[in-house]
């Protein structure tokens, strides 16, 4: 509270000087201290629904709907959909975490672009049926990246998997990519609900959902994109987004190429 803020008349530079930092800390502390209640709120929540629905499922099943193929075959793809959730949302805990207690291990080796896009693709359009991806079919074979490769793909799933979630009617993502010599950039488009500029800002930050209440419908924390920024940012990399209100949003993932040492000959 301000209450425990340091207040100085002016006059000594230095305790003022001292005063600042040390109230900025307070107010960063504050606010990390507010981001983690919310954030025990959002997870309880999160984790109660599917539980709730879970036994939703399981006392039907048990009550009567087991001699049902039927409602038993519905209960079960339910249960196990809800059981999926909670495992992105623990995964995805872990990972922040980690990410803010242990170091990330970033590995800087060559990997191949254009084949762990396809695998993402493919893995995708397995899980959404009901989505068309396209992929721009002139991607180079021999694009390679500097960045561990599952550091990649999780980059990767956490943009599509947003794409989808915040599909509308038009069930299209779209993927391209374009390289030079120094960077490449990954351009992921969907067609859903997009959002105004200021947010286009905030959606990095941990915790920030446009809006929570469907957000959370959907599955989300808040918690993918800062992970995603996270990890580029420690290859050098960039993400943003582009993003026009109810059209829809494309975002760009930018990392460098992998350089070949040069060799002395
Ligand atoms: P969440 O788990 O809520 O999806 P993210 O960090 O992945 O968390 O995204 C933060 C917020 O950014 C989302 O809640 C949503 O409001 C917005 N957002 C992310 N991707 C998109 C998208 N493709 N279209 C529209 N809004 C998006």
């Amino acid at each position: 509270q301000s209450t425990s803020r340091i207040e100085l008349d002016e006059g000594n530079d230095e305790l003022t000087h001292l005063s600042t930092v040390f109230n900025d800390m307070l107010d960063r502390m504050q606010r990390y201290i507010e981001q983690q209640k919310d954030f025990v709120e959002d997870v309880s929540h999160e984790l109660r629904t599917p539980v709730a629905i879970m036994e939703g499922h399981l006392k039907l099943l048990n009550r009567w709907g087991k001699d049902d193929p039927e409602v038993l075959d519905e209960s079960l793809q339910a249960s196990l959909q809800e059981i999926e959730r909670m495992k992105s949302l623990v995964q995805e805990m872990l990972d922040l975490s980690r990410a803010e207690q242990v170091e990330i291990h970033y590995k800087n080796e060559k990997t191949s672009l254009k084949p762990l896009i396809l695998q993402a693709i493919i893995n995708f359009k397995l899980i959404y049926p009901d989505f068309v991806f396209n992929l721009d079919d002139d991607i180079r074979d021999e694009i390679y990246v500097s960045i561990y490769r599952n550091h990649l793909e999780q980059i990767l799933v956490i943009i599509l998997d947003n794409a989808v979630k915040y599909s509308s009617e038009r069930k299209e993502i779209h993927v391209s990519v374009a390289a030079d010599n120094q960077n490449v950039d990954i351009a992921i488009q969907d067609f859903g609900e997009g959002m105004t500029q200021e947010d286009t800002e905030k959606i990095f930050n941990r915790f920030y959902r446009v809006d929570k209440a469907r957000s959370r419908y959907k599955g989300g924390n808040g918690l993918g994109l800062a992970i995603a920024r996270e990890l580029l940012i420690g290859y050098k990399g960039t993400v943003y987004v582009e993003s026009v209100l109810d059209y829809g949003s494309i975002f760009r993932i930018k990392l460098p190429i992998y350089q070949n040492e040069i060799k002395n000959s």
